[in-house]
């Protein structure tokens, strides 16, 4: 049955990826099942996606009914859903507007035409943006030029202008990039596919606090770190800083392409006409995230994740002392965790553990990181710590 889908895809998709083999079929809580009936514990969790776990019927029953109700209507009419998330969004968020999008990468482009025309309005034309080296805004071509990781932008040059990548957790960095032109910085407040790469608290409250001074607006790519990923509904409550603009994507929609910028008021510049849309805030899509962000909040899960999260980084540096010159860091916050080894054993570590029953994303030839869904219970960990430390065992005696 595998070997049958790796044939259709090899004639039919375009080869972008090398998808490790297995075929996924069906998914309920933290389990995935592929075609040949196999089951996995899933800590990838659709990169970030699934944050309420696969199929969670309070998501499942709004898009049900949704699907009966109406799936589409165009931004010139209202729409219900959307305006019962936007609602659910700015009331737990120290945010005061929104706007959808279907992706982050384009949540990230909302982001920057809004803080172009900021500087456009307030800072003398200003118009660049200053992120970071290592980061990772998505895929459009002006978000290559964002993402600070020569592998996304080598081939695709001329790179857009207007975006200037600096080190990560470096303050001086920032400050030395910064001129007249500049009316943004723009991080993730923990990089994600840059390897969970954690700053210094000074760092982002440095950033506040010199995007203050100059006027600047301060985004917070919030696509993988909100939505309870760090223990904290927003990555920033983690952090205790607060951005004026903020991107989510991911989680939002629980596995329904969904994705949004908000600001605070003092940056609600766009006016009609600015941006726009067809899909983004579709009825369907924003009546998911809608059930996805109540329950979220309701049942205070970003505190389940938190506290599983450092269940789970507890036994990570177990393996780590027990695995002396093997594992030699563990990093992350929430259910957003690495594990970093000396060697570049990533590939090979996590196609053993998908023989063993354990899906891991190897973001870094020589780091492996852990996203499952935040509903993920202590036993369940220990199911994973077992089959990690199982294909650890298998790849160390090859
Ligand atoms: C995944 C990701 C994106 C891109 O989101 P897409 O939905 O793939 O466009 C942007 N920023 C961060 C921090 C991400 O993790």
């Amino acid at each position: 049955m595998t070997s049958k889908w790796q044939e259709q895809e090899s004639r039919y998709y375009m080869h972008l990826v090398n998808r490790q083999p297995v075929v996924i079929q069906r998914g309920a809580g933290v389990r995935v099942w592929d075609v040949e009936g196999k089951e996995y514990l899933d800590c990838v969790a659709g990169w970030a996606v699934n944050n309420l776990g696969h199929s969670h019927p309070a998501v499942t029953k709004a898009i049900q009914e949704q699907a009966g109700t109406l799936l589409q209507t165009s931004n010139q009419f209202y729409s219900i859903p959307q305006l019962q998330l936007a609602e659910a969004l700015v009331e737990n968020s120290c945010m005061d507007k929104v706007f959808f999008s279907n992706s982050g990468a384009e949540a990230n482009e909302g982001a920057v035409k809004l803080a172009r025309k900021y500087g456009n309005m307030y800072r003398g034309g200003a118009f660049e943006v200053i992120t970071a080296l290592n980061s990772f805004h998505g895929r459009t071509t002006a978000m290559i030029a964002a993402t600070g990781q020569p592998a996304y932008q080598d081939k695709w040059k001329p790179l857009s202008p207007g975006f200037v990548n600096v080190p990560y957790n470096d303050l001086d960095a920032v400050k030395q990039a910064t001129n007249e032109r500049t009316c943004a910085v723009m991080m993730e407040p923990l990089q994600g596919e840059g390897g969970v790469n954690i700053p210094s608290d000074a760092y982002l409250q440095g950033l506040r606090e010199w995007c203050d001074t100059n006027n600047m607006v301060l985004i917070f790519d919030e696509v993988q770190t909100g939505m309870g990923r760090l223990g904290t509904l927003w990555g920033y409550q983690s952090f205790g800083v607060e951005p004026d603009v903020m991107t989510l994507a991911k989680g939002l929609g629980n596995g329904m392409p969904v994705g949004a910028f908000l600001c605070k008021e003092k940056f609600n510049v766009l006016e009609p006409g600015d941006h726009g849309s067809t899909f983004g805030g579709n009825p369907l899509a924003t009546a998911a995230a809608n059930a996805a962000v109540r329950f979220m909040v309701e049942e205070d899960v970003p505190a389940h994740a938190l506290k599983v999260g450092q269940y789970l980084q507890q036994k990570l540096e177990g393996l780590k002392a027990k695995y002396e010159g093997v594992i030699v860091d563990v990093r992350g916050r929430g259910l957003l965790l690495a594990l970093q080894f000396r060697d570049t054993i990533s590939a090979t570590l996590v196609s053993a553990c998908n023989t063993k029953g354990l899906l891991l994303n190897p973001v870094r030839p020589d780091a492996i990181r852990f996203m499952p869904p935040l509903i993920i219970t202590e036993a369940e960990v220990d199911e994973a710590i077992a089959k990690l430390e199982s294909g650890l065992t298998e790849v160390l005696a090859e």
